[in-house]
């Protein structure tokens, strides 16, 4: 499984922009119990790079309904807002590599942009995995000097990752692990070119969720990714982030995802499955666990 020498770090990495769902007990249930089993560290992490969304309400939460959930995690918790200086230096890396470029169009540029595209050919415009229209390429038509020009100006802008430039600099297929559930672990070929230019800092902030994830997995040391299934797809785009930046390349373990009654995925505005609405409903620790499929008193 791991490397013997090491030893084994999980992490549990939510954002704080709603309340925390079944799905979410489940992960932080899974992480903890397999760092456990492995006699490895548990960690926990506030993703709370999209200061809009993200609420202290939610983070108080969050310590709270896991602590009821009967977990324990190691202190202080890394909380992404108060790490924007070191996503920023590693954003400033990529663009003297000139692996990002600076992107001033805003959501509805874009899809006008394709809806041109596809009124022209008469096909659907290609989607990255989580069904986003590609990136058309609109600046990459600027001129350095343009793009100088308008961010001197103030105007605000994302970075993009060049895909062409990054996977050229990297140079070679790129692969990762994913840990089975019994224990093995087989490779996975990474397709990173399917997210397109996909954005690496927001216009807000100097970076992205996929920026930031990877280059935290790799300051905190964690050695196993567990997350949903939802997030598989983004790991072919990690992948090529940890190449970019010489990081180590952790394990993988996608999860299913926790559905509601009607099948559908469990969603932080839906309010119905929240631990908080569930413990107001009169929900023990140990009963939400054995519906979850845990034993409840192993931790
Ligand atoms: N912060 C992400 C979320 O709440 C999870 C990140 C991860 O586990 O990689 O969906």
């Amino acid at each position: 499984m791991s490397d013997v020498r090491q030893q084994p770090v999980f992490r549990f990495a939510p954002s704080p922009n709603g309340f925390l769902h079944l799905g979410h007990a489940y992960s932080a249930l899974l992480n903890a119990r397999m760092a456990h089993a492995a006699g490895g560290r548990f960690l926990l992490r506030i993703e709370d790079i999209d200061l809009g969304r993200c609420r202290q309400e939610y983070e108080a939460a969050i310590y709270d309904d896991l602590a009821w959930l009967g977990l324990g995690w190691e202190k202080p918790v890394r909380r992404q807002s108060a790490h924007l200086g070191e996503y920023r230096v590693a954003l400033d890396s990529l663009r003297e590599r000139r692996l990002v470029y600076p992107c001033f169009a805003t959501r509805r540029d874009i899809m006008a942009a394709v809806a041109r595209s596809e009124g022209k050919n008469g096909g659907p415009w290609p989607r990255d995995p989580a069904g986003a229209p590609l990136y058309p390429g609109l600046a990459r038509a600027l001129s350095a000097a343009e793009a100088e020009r308008r961010i001197a100006a103030g105007e605000p802008h994302a970075w993009r990752l060049d895909m062409a430039a990054a996977l050229a600099a990297v140079g070679q297929p790129l692969t990762y692990r994913r840990l089975l559930p019994d224990g093995r672990a087989e490779p996975v070929v990474a397709v990173p070119a399917r997210w397109g230019d996909v954005v690496i800092a927001r216009k807000d902030v100097p970076t992205s969720y996929h920026l930031s994830v990877v280059l935290d997995d790799a300051l905190q040391g964690v050695t196993h990714v567990v997350r949903g299934a939802d997030l598989e797809a983004a790991t072919d785009l990690h992948r090529l982030l940890q190449a970019l930046f010489d990081l180590p390349t952790p394990l993988y373990h996608h999860h299913p995802l926790v559905l509601d009654g009607e099948g559908g995925k469990l969603s932080k505005s839906l309010q119905s499955e929240s631990l908080r609405d569930l413990r107001g409903r009169g929900a023990t620790p140990g009963a939400l666990l054995r519906r979850l499929g845990f034993a409840p008193d192993v931790s």
